[in-house]
């Protein structure tokens, strides 16, 4: 049967919105000693806007090409997909995903539609190997400032890149400082570019102790592996449920943040984190630690 004292702290939990699948994942998070983050949708708002939209080919307009991505995108779940979804309309092209077959989505790449007989992939660099290319268009100007950089593909051409940005939760900052001083190492995991990574880092003061780039949903689980291994003490992954599964579920404990409604009952988290305030991640080690002592 489960103590009174596990009890208590599952239903105090529950009440500041974080849903525990069971009473070992409290023990286990108050040992915890490594915790990764995701970083969009997690340690970012995970609300991109489109900063610059270009086409590279003098005979596809902007409007084209706008078309294309928009119609896309609209199958995709993802922040930026949104984005561009927004951008497009805002340009008055409303996006028709009807005319889209074949879509795919190339989880921490980007994704794949045919639309009026033309294949068109829209993704980050590495999107470019699926399209069949060699090159990826430089756009060093942009990605220096931290933008997120992306590139659509007409065939193997390149035909456009844009630039999207995204901002630090608000706590995000305090939280990670927080965990610090609760004696735990931060690192960011993230599938998008260096630059992204570095700024994101810069706003957060240098608060994680470690920074990865360019990695796929499976070498974020990857890398959990080895943490479990190398370092002392369990080792959490919070991220946003997009394209984390394989790292949520390698972790220790797996927190998911930001899940409502009918995404609740598939969800891969051992915890589930209802809200997207960051700052119930420390508490609930907090929590976690107080409910430990008790059992002791
Ligand atoms: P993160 O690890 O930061 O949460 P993701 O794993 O969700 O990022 O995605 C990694 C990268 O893959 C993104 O930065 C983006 O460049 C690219 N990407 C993923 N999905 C899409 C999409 N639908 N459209 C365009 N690019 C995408
Ligand atoms: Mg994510």
């Amino acid at each position: 049967s489960t103590p009174v004292a596990i009890f208590c702290a599952l239903s105090e939990a529950a009440m500041t919105g974080l849903l525990v699948k069971g009473g070992e994942y409290l023990e286990i998070l108050a040992k915890v000693k490594t915790m990764a983050f995701d970083k969009t949708g997690t340690i970012t708002r995970g609300e991109f806007v489109v900063t610059d939209f270009q086409s590279l080919c003098d005979d596809i307009s902007l409007s084209t090409l706008l078309y294309w991505v928009s119609s896309i995108e609209s199958k995709s779940s993802h922040p930026m997909a949104t984005a561009l979804v927004d951008y497009a309309r805002f340009h008055t092209i409303e996006p028709k995903p009807e005319n889209v077959e074949d879509f795919q989505n190339f989880p921490g790449e980007g994704i794949f539609g045919k639309i009026d007989g033309k294949d068109v992939y829209v993704g980050n660099r590495r999107i470019s190997v699926r399209a069949g290319s060699t090159t990826v268009p430089t756009m060093e100007a942009h990605t220096m400032g931290g933008k997120t950089s992306g590139f659509i593909y007409c065939g193997p051409s390149a035909v456009g890149v844009f630039t999207l940005s995204d901002a630090c939760r608000s706590g995000a900052k305090e939280a990670i400082e927080e965990l610090k001083s609760l004696g735990i190492r931060t690192t960011m995991l993230t599938g998008d570019c260096h630059a992204a990574a570095v700024l994101i880092q810069d706003q957060l003061e240098d608060a994680l102790d470690e920074v990865r780039a360019e990695l796929l949903p499976e070498d974020k689980a990857r890398i959990i592996e080895d943490l479990k291994k190398k370092k002392k003490g369990g080792v959490a992954m919070i991220g946003d449920g997009m394209n984390d599964a394989p790292a949520l579920a390698t972790a220790d404990v797996g927190i998911s943040m930001g899940i409502s409604g009918s995404a609740l009952a598939t969800e891969t988290g051992h915890m589930i984190l209802m809200s997207n305030n960051i700052r119930k991640i420390p508490e609930a080690v907090r929590l976690a630690r107080k409910t430990r002592r008790k059992l002791i």
